[in-house]
């Protein structure tokens, strides 16, 4: 038995599992891994490559481009062939285009694989889509968060206003609602509530909040199974 947890989040963009998954991580001394920034680094390099409408070569980009994701002063930074493109695939471009290539049976057939490989041994906070579901399906801890569409929509806008970015909130919101509407209703892992996942609506919850309550969860479970939580 592993002497550490699994702890698999999943939820809609903006629903606060970057910050919550982060802080958690840090808290316990668990890996924070994003899986959405690595559907992301794909994306940017199939836009720079200009083979968006190729699936096949988006399929041999993901097999061969070297993702790392890595924790710098509280910030994760994503490498790709040692390049940081932290601050580029956050762009707009990125995200107008990220749930079309993720959409990709072949693509996550080699992401769903390197996040298993990274995360196998516990000790880690995963956060993403299928992370409850196809990922960690036997994950110690399961969480699906929620929030309101204008909720997430003022984060993310906020998020661009903090890096100087003018964004429309309108056109966050929009690009939000169809990134829902494409991660759920595609055929391959969509985005879904495990029915043993633990479901936390942020809409009105401070972060310090979110992170307390599943926290507490995690510790009850670790009691259960004899693991030790070592909480900073
Ligand atoms: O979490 P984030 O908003 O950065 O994810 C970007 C996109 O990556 C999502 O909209 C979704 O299309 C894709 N994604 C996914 N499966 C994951 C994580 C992200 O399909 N596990």
């Amino acid at each position: 038995m592993s002497e550490k947890l699994i702890i698999a989040i999943d939820g809609p963009a903006g629903s606060g599992k970057s910050t919550t998954a982060k802080l958690l991580a840090k808290k316990l001394g668990y890996l924070y891994i994003d899986t959405g920034a690595m559907y992301r680094a794909v994306t940017l390099f199939a836009i720079k490559n200009n083979i968006l409408n190729d699936e096949n070569k988006i399929i041999e980009l993901a097999s061969e481009l070297d993702i790392e994701l890595k924790l710098e002063d509280g910030i994760t930074k994503v490498f790709v062939n040692g390049k940081d493109v932290s601050d580029e695939i956050r762009s707009l471009e990125v995200n107008q285009n990220v749930s079309p290539v993720s959409k990709i049976e072949g693509v996550r057939k080699i992401l769903v694989e390197k996040q298993k490989q990274i995360g196998k041994n516990g000790g880690v906070v995963m956060e993403g889509r299928d992370i409850t579901t196809v990922v960690f399906p036997n994950a110690d801890v399961k969480v699906f968060l929620t929030a309101s569409i204008d909720e997430r929509a003022r984060r993310r806008a906020l998020e661009f206003a903090q890096k100087g970015q003018d964004v429309d909130i309108e056109k966050v919101k929009q690009n939000i609602l169809e990134r829902d509407r494409i991660d759920s209703s595609r055929s391959v892992s969509p985005l879904t509530k495990s029915p043993d996942a633990i479901e936390v609506d942020t809409s009105n919850l401070t972060i310090e909040e979110q992170v307390d309550l599943i926290l507490t969860e995690s510790k009850k479970i670790a009691d259960k199974k004899g693991i030790k939580l070592e909480i900073n």
